[in-house]
């Protein structure tokens, strides 16, 4: 087999070791510049959330260990009110549950340094993918270094190449019919920082992602491995209340000392990251077919870019690749099958978790402050500690890589409704005889 991949990207790179090992011919294609040899952006957000689906895949190709040696445990999050009081939430049943904060950029460059170590894997970087033929299997590239515009041919072509995939968008030209929609937020995002202390070490409490919410915007931050913050404040793009609206540095300085007075003196480099850093846009990309006869397929955000209030994206990229090395076990070298397969397997669950995202953008924003939602938060966890058959939605998601994001979606919703229709009704958990409660979500 000879397989082309456009995009050394997250799933890019981790793809092409699955193929890689089963000693195929892979060629893959990236348009930006290698990011190992010139310091770049390895683009949106610095870090990611890691969570078992993710690694469960990397175990599988032998890399959890050496990805995980730069990560920062988060077992739970921190939740800051405008006085600065914080209460912490725990993701999972105790302190041995919890998400990874990891840098994109070395992620990615562990990942494709991986990739190349197998001689039959190479990249090509600085080569753009201008469109693709279906029938003949082959792809037109263009080479920024000499401008050449040239064709290659393959037995398969992945495309992995992100949110605004070449691949896909072909597939949308050539295919009568084909669906794609992405549905935009009305809020988009900008990156700000909190540097280490001074000396070394981290300047607000680290092994947590911080939450500042705020009804209808709120301000993130996950951990570095160095001391440092990414901060993200996802805001409206545009209204009276907006990032449109606060077009001077002094506006902006404002809303964050009045919205966040206890994560403002921290942020040292704030003017500089308001003027330098982009308001980037948020969507859920859903579209259908994801693979074109036995020719072409599509992995990670080219197929379903999601909105990143799950933490979830990398992570079901992760999975697409696992499940379609699973699906090439199984039928071997009968590539409809292949693909017909991973198709049905995962495109169910490629719209669940772009739903489950844009739920917890709620969640996150508007509940997590509200007191029902905390005594809600409160019984799951007495729950999910003395019946260890229960998971809440969030753990089904984030640590129950053997459920599907369909099953989450569909188990998890259910369970929510009920357990928030019960905590409406008291004020502590102690008024509740947690051994019904128990008895009717196992009914559900
Ligand atoms: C603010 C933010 C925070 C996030 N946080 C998390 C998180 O905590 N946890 C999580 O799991 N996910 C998170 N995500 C989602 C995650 O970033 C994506 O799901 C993940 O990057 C998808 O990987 P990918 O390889 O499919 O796409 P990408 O990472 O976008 O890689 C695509 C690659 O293709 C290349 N490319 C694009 N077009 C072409 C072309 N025409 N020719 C050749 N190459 C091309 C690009 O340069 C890039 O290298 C977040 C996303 C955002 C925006």
């Amino acid at each position: 087999m000879h397989i082309i991949i456009s995009g050394a990207g997250l799933a890019g790179s981790l793809m092409a070791i699955y193929l890689a090992k089963r000693g195929w011919k892979v060629d893959i294609y990236e348009s930006r510049v290698d990011m190992r040899k010139t310091t770049i952006s390895a683009g949106r957000s610095i870090n990611l959330a890691l969570s078992s689906r993710g690694i469960k895949t990397l175990h599988e190709v032998g890399l959890e260990n050496e990805i995980l040696k730069g990560s920062v445990k988060m077992p739970g999050r921190m939740v800051h009110d405008k006085a600065g009081n914080t209460v912490f939430a725990p993701y999972g049943r105790d302190n041995s549950e919890y998400i990874n904060s990891i840098s994109r950029g070395d992620l990615n460059k562990i990942l494709m340094t991986a990739a190349e170590q197998y001689e039959n894997v190479n990249i090509y970087f600085r080569h753009e993918v201008l469109n693709v033929d279906f029938d003949n299997k082959s792809m037109v590239l263009k080479d920024a270094e000499s401008g050449a515009v040239y064709t290659v041919k393959a037995d398969l072509i992945i495309g992995a190449d992100g949110a605004n995939s070449a691949i896909r968008r072909s597939m949308e030209k050539q295919m009568p019919g084909y669906i794609s929609n992405i549905a935009w937020l009305d809020h988009g995002y900008k990156e700000l920082s909190i540097p280490p202390a001074d000396g070394g070490g981290f300047r607000i409490a680290t092994d947590v992602l911080h939450i500042w919410p705020r009804a209808s915007f709120m301000l993130i931050a996950l951990p570095n491995f160095d001391g440092s913050f990414t901060c993200t404040l996802f805001y409206a793009n545009e209204g009276a209340e907006s990032f449109a609206s606060m077009d001077t540095f002094e506006k902006f300085k404002t809303f964050m000392q009045n919205e966040f007075p206890n994560a403002l003196p921290h942020m040292l480099d704030i003017e500089e990251e308001y003027h330098n850093n982009p308001v980037g846009k948020l969507g859920t990309l859903k579209c259908y077919p994801w693979r074109i006869g036995a020719s072409a397929v599509l992995v990670g955000d080219a197929a379903h870019a999601l909105v990143p209030f799950y933490g979830q994206g990398m992570n079901a990229s992760f999975e697409d690749c696992r499940i379609l090395n699973e699906c090439i076990d199984k039928y071997g070298s009968d590539w409809d099958k292949i693909l017909s397969e991973y198709e049905a397997l995962r495109k169910v669950n490629g719209d669940a978790i772009g739903d489950l995202a844009v739920e917890n953008f709620y969640e996150m924003r508007d509940k997590v402050a509200d007191p029902v939602f905390q005594l809600k938060r409160k019984l799951e966890h007495l729950i999910e500690n003395n019946y260890p058959d229960y998971r809440s939605k969030y753990a089904l998601v984030t640590f129950s890589p053997e459920v599907s994001y369909s099953y989450a979606k569909s188990q998890g919703n259910k369970q929510d409704e009920y357990l928030m229709k019960v905590c409406a009704t008291v004020n502590s958990v102690e008024e509740l005889n947690v051994d019904e409660v128990y008895r009717v979500l196992k009914s559900l």
